[in-house]
């Protein structure tokens, strides 16, 4: 058992379905507290992962790379070079294990190394730092996913545009938490990983 190619280019497509139906939640989120345009940027980051996943990698090494270039190069911002280094980071793991839940573990260590971001500074380090753990111990669950991206709304925070607001951030959820909810939704609905 472990990660194939065929389960990994299904929760990416998976992943890119729901960002498309609700890029414009992701967006509205961001216009509250960033400036508008999360939804937009991770939507036309997955269209091109979804398209240039059509052909089918040889590895999952092959294919994570192929991810993490696309978001690199289409998504922008501050959670295009994340999202990039978080499939970078697993491209990297997945030569010597094909585990999700160690993979998902380099992933979070690569996303905390690049933005600097601990937990409890509402970004999507919060949601993954809560969620990680529940996938090494199989215990994840849609609830959990929910409750973790619930919990960003009430932090003050401390990294990326929304930190600029201070105390005024308070009471929004994190657009980049609830896309990464999105991205654990559509692992827990992959079969077989
Ligand atoms: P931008 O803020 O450049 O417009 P996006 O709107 O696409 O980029 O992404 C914003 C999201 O990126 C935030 O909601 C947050 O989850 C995430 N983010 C921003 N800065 C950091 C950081 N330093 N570490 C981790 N995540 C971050
Ligand atoms: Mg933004
Ligand atoms: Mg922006």
């Amino acid at each position: 058992m472990g990660l194939t190619v065929n389960n990994l280019v299904e929760w990416m497509n998976n992943f890119a379905t729901k960002i498309e139906q609700n890029k414009q939640y992701l967006s509205d989120l961001d216009t509250a507290i960033g400036d508008g345009d999360h939804g937009f940027n991770m939507s036309r980051g997955m269209s091109a992962v979804s398209q240039k996943l059509s052909t089918m990698p040889d590895s999952i090494t092959d294919a994570f790379k192929q991810i993490a270039m696309t978001l690199i190069s289409t998504v922008g911002g501050a959670s295009g070079p994340l999202y990039g280094t978080a499939f970078l980071e697993m491209a990297k793991k997945s030569s010597s294990t094909s585990d999700i839940g160690e993979l998902l573990e380099a992933a979070l260590t690569g996303i905390k190394k690049r933005g600097g971001a601990v937990p409890g500074d509402k970004t999507m380090v919060d949601v993954w730092t809560e969620l990680v753990p529940e996938v090494k111990d199989h215990s994840l669950t849609a609830a959990k996913i929910d409750e973790a991206v619930a919990h960003t709304k009430e932090m003050v925070a401390k990294k990326g545009r929304a930190s600029y607001l201070g105390e005024r951030s308070k009471g929004h959820i994190d657009p980049g938490s609830q896309s990464s909810g999105y991205l654990f939704k559509a692992l827990l609905e992959t079969e077989g990983i």
